[in-house]
């Protein structure tokens, strides 16, 4: 088996993580910006953990034969403080052209305030005026489907928008279909409480196929499972899923997308 983990917050997790991941066939990680667990005040923290995205981390992830990229942005949690996401993008400027970033992510909407509004459009403008990929966060529970409606509608209104440059993420029963109708991608992320849960991703898969859907653990600091990719392609395997078809959702997919950035190239099998 091989796969991409293309949304893990590589950061909080150990360097035995990334063993297990590749001794589970993970080739490469896409690793998104995030909140670090408190509110950053000022762009300087920023500055060091997009060194530490851009640097460090491709470094610890290479020891283990896996190739890692990543996305910046100013965390949707963070949004509602609209000056410092401008004093973010600024600083993003320098690591754009980085080798191992693709695109701007992981943005959107938390508590879907006006001001968080604001942030994720300077956001997108930013990525579109640079021709970045963008990969989005939807929120929580009650506020997913309202925040994932808003997103898409906002999106849809912005005619330099092309939808397959887009992966809307954190997708579930109630908004897979919203986000695949409007030719975006669709990112289901695998969390043992929350989100989806293997058992309900291959549901979903079975329901809305598997074109433009790719699946992810995005492992970050809270109760997570780096291997939760791997261990829902054993799900599929069981339901009679064919050898090529959980292979085209869990590495040919996840490449799909992301080769339309052109740093983004995996070394031959
Ligand atoms: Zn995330």
């Amino acid at each position: 088996m091989r796969y991409i983990e293309p949304h893990a917050h590589m950061v909080s997790r150990t360097t035995d993580d990334y063993r297990q991941m590749a001794l589970s066939g993970c080739v490469a990680v896409s690793e998104p910006a995030f909140w670090a667990g408190f509110d950053r005040l000022s762009p300087d923290g920023f500055d060091a953990y997009f060194r530490q995205l851009t640097d460090f981390e491709p470094k610890r992830a290479a020891q283990y034969g896996i190739q890692h990229y990543t996305w910046l942005c100013l965390n949707p949690k963070e949004g509602e403080d609209r000056a410092l996401g401008q004093k973010v993008l600024a600083c993003i400027e320098k690591y754009l052209d980085r080798p191992n970033v693709v695109g701007i992510g992981e943005i959107g909407v938390n508590r879907v305030t006006q001001n968080e509004l604001a942030t994720f459009r300077d956001h997108v403008s930013f990525a579109l005026e640079r021709k970045q990929l963008i990969l989005i966060h939807t929120p929580h529970l009650e506020d997913k489907y309202k925040g994932t409606r808003m997103i898409i509608d906002m999106l849809k209104n912005d005619p330099r928008v092309n939808p397959a440059r887009v992966c809307i993420d954190h997708v579930e029963e109630h908004t897979v279909k919203l986000v695949l109708d409007g030719g975006f991608w669709a990112g289901m992320t695998l969390y043992p409480n929350s989100k989806c849960t293997p058992a309900r991703a291959v549901d979903i898969l079975d329901r809305f196929g598997s074109e433009r859907l790719w699946m992810n653990s995005a492992c970050d600091w809270g109760p997570s499972v780096p291997l939760n990719v791997p261990r829902t392609a054993l799900e599929m395997r069981r339901r009679g899923w064919t050898a090529e078809a959980i292979d085209r959702v869990i590495f040919q997919n996840p490449v799909r997308f992301l080769s339309q950035c052109p740093k983004f190239k995996l070394p031959p099998a």
